[in-house]
């Protein structure tokens, strides 16, 4: 009858007339409690009776309540959200606020309904005969929609209000919206509407601009985990906060999805996370975790072993990805966020092993490896064997680990004198270049690269230079690497170089505040560049990028920097900028000493695609600036955080694409 049932196991409601004849009583489900109690389903049970109960909606309880208090509630309200978050358990508080009479029989509507007068009571049952709920699910026509406007002729029979609640209001078909329309432009003064939806676009405008709109929100995880938390308690039921969490996890926002896993949890006594992952079908977290390891290690036998274990365990290979996938995407949140950290919304686990990693990776490598996860969650859907397909993607995974990326490869090059061969065996690599990254041991991995020369080349700092894509052997795409990404957090981090450009101070805030780094990038121009002042022109005035900006100057470089407003036009900004830039012509290229040396490094690699990155992330060709000095390297490490994904793409035209 209501979105409220649509994953329960509940006995559908009795039916019969249009909204259907209440139910004298909630309906059951087969006791499983030692009491004769019957036993109700935690969503039912547990159900909001007031606005204090209802979690997670504190702006739409806010502004009810004022309505209330000021008497001015809408004849008409549009409920909009997610499946679960609790619009028709709204419907019908607000059903109540509006019809409760007290525990006197003398209130009046009332923000605070008080449970226990006759409408309360009736209506808390589902069987208020003024209170009408129907499913435009499954009535979509005007014929329904008629019913309900003759309906509204009629004077509440016990109630202060007639409501009808139809949920799923975007089911209804247009001309049933149109029969609607002329009762919601003067609803008589006894009726309320209340729609619900998970689909607001499928609304019409006219519909929609009639109402009041609440839009309920997805309940944030923590306080899902302390919901949650509570009722297991009242259930007399013991869960760890590791296993609350992952319950809260899976329910993606939804109490009352949360709710039904949390009942089977405590009928099948799964108290702990382990438990809970069974349950749930997760693979055992902590696996993943160490999947994940060893993939970034580039340790393919480990890897496959580990998921030879996960399948034994009946974990299917294509979900096993996906909790990849999830992993990847909340180690790069930990990495952005690391305030993530402090907060209960994570469990422990995933806290501080999830803090290591997003400390060990770099973003870039967290982007190219999710974007071969990604990839291969749809090869494992269309492979025929699904088991081979994932394993594929894992080597994949675990081969891209172990390569430096072409930027890092070109740059050793262009130091001159680099040895480019992959060690097989522990003895690490020795070569002029001191610091630079280098790949570990290509354990399992299959790379044969092995430079035949010691390649110099002395490259005009100003010249074009190339990002190369590279093709090995066997069309495997040569991607870069974790052994690269821990040389480059190695270190401990260093002060911020000053900026000698605007380019240079946009580059600063791309890991630090990625955000505002994006604005800078798309929507600001810069107006004037003089240190310490900086004239800029904001597309969008509401960003107030200026201020962030100064405020993140400031943390940095503290009173050396001032960011002023102009109205001048100023410079194209650095997205429009790069947009500009021509792609260097491809016969250029093969030529090019540098391309021929990275083809010899990597025998039966071919240039895959050809861009003219100049070194620049941004696409733009490198700026003319002050002398460098000892300490401020050539090459800022700034690449914006889509900077190289495109890679695969390009190289497999013949794929589909993501
Ligand atoms: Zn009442």
């Amino acid at each position: 009858m209501t979105d409220d049932n649509d994953d329960l196991p509940l006995p559908p409601e009795s039916g019969g007339g249009f909204f259907g004849d209440a139910p004298a009583e909630p309906a059951q489900v087969p006791a499983l409690q030692e009491n004769n109690t019957p036993y109700r389903v935690l969503a039912r049970k547990y159900r909001p009776q007031t606005f204090e109960d209802l979690i997670g909606q504190d702006s739409l309880v806010r502004i009810l309540r004022r309505a209330f208090e000021l008497k001015r509630v809408a004849h008409a309200f549009m409920l909009t959200g997610v499946r679960g978050v609790g619009k028709t358990t709204t419907a019908r508080i607000i059903a109540r606020a509006l019809n409760c009479v007290g525990p006197d029989g003398k209130g009046g509507p009332t923000a605070e309904p008080c449970g226990v007068c006759a409408n309360c009571t009736a209506i808390l049952a589902d069987r208020h005969p003024d209170v009408l709920e129907m499913d435009a699910a499954s009535r979509t026509g005007v014929d329904d929609v008629r019913e309900i406007i003759e309906a509204t002729r009629f004077r509440p029979m016990q109630a202060r209000m007639k409501v009808f609640i139809i949920d799923e209001v975007h089911m209804l078909s247009r001309n049933a919206f149109n029969a609607l329309l002329k009762t919601l432009e003067e609803p008589p003064p006894q009726v309320t509407f209340i729609f619900a939806t998970t689909e607001l676009r499928k609304v019409p405008v006219t519909v929609l601009s009639r109402c009041q709109r609440f839009d309920l929100r997805r309940v944030p995880q923590s306080l899902l985990i302390e919901h949650f938390g509570r009722i297991a308690q009242k259930e007399g039921a013991s869960l760890s906060d590791d296993a609350l969490a992952l319950i809260a996890r899976a329910a993606d926002g939804s109490v009352r999805d949360g709710l039904s896993l949390l009942d089977q949890a405590i009928a099948q006594g799964a108290s702990d996370a382990d438990a809970v992952s069974d349950m749930l079908g997760l693979a055992d977290r902590g696996l993943v975790f160490d999947l994940l390891e060893a993939l970034m290690a580039g340790k393919a036998a480990e890897a496959l072993d580990l998921t030879d274990q996960a399948y034994a365990r009946g974990a299917d290979l294509g979900v096993l990805l996906a909790d990849l996938l999830d992993l990847l995407h909340l180690v790069s949140r930990l990495k952005a966020m690391p305030s993530l950290r402090e907060g209960r919304d994570l469990p422990e686990a995933e806290r501080t092993r999830g803090g290591m990693l997003a400390d060990r990776l770099s973003t870039s490598v967290l982007g190219r490896a999710w974007q071969i996860l990604l990839k291969g969650v749809g090869e494992v859907e269309s492979a025929p064997d699904r088991r081979q397909a994932a394993e594929m993607v894992l080597i994949r995974l675990c081969h891209a680990s172990l390569l430096p990326t072409p930027d890092r490869l070109i740059r050793q090059l262009t130091e001159g004198g680099v040895d480019l061969s992959l060690p097989s065996g522990p003895s690490g690599p020795s070569g002029p270049s001191g610091g630079s990254a280098q790949a570990g041991p290509a354990e399992g991995a299959g790379v044969q690269a092995r430079a035949t020369q010691q390649v110099s080349t002395s490259m005009d700092p100003g010249g074009p230079r190339a990002h190369v894509r590279l093709v090995a052997n066997g069309g495997e795409i040569i991607e870069p690497g974790y052994a690269e990404a821990e040389a480059e957090q190695a270190p401990e981090p260093e002060p911020l170089t000053p900026p000698r450009t605007w380019r240079e101070m946009v580059a600063l805030t791309w890991d630090k505040v990625p955000q505002l780094h994006g604005t800078l990038r798309n929507s600001v121009h810069l107006v004037r560049f003089s240190p310490p002042d900086v004239q800029i022109r904001l597309e969008d005035s509401h960003t107030k990028a200026d201020r962030l900006l100064q405020n993140f100057l400031e943390e940095h470089f503290p009173g050396q920097w001032r960011i002023s407003l102009s109205t001048a036009e100023g410079q194209p900004t650095l997205d429009e900028q790069g947009a500009e830039v021509v792609q260097l012509n491809r016969a250029e290229v093969e030529a090019h000493p540098l391309v021929k040396a990275i083809l010899e490094a990597f025998p039966g690699a071919k240039i895959g695609d050809v861009q003219d990155h100049s070194l620049d992330e941004y696409g733009l060709p490198p700026e003319i600036t002050a002398p460098l000095t000892e300490d401020a390297p050539p090459d800022l490490e700034f690449a914006p955080l889509d900077a190289d994904f495109l890679d695969e793409d390009d190289l497999l035209k013949d794929q589909e694409p993501l």
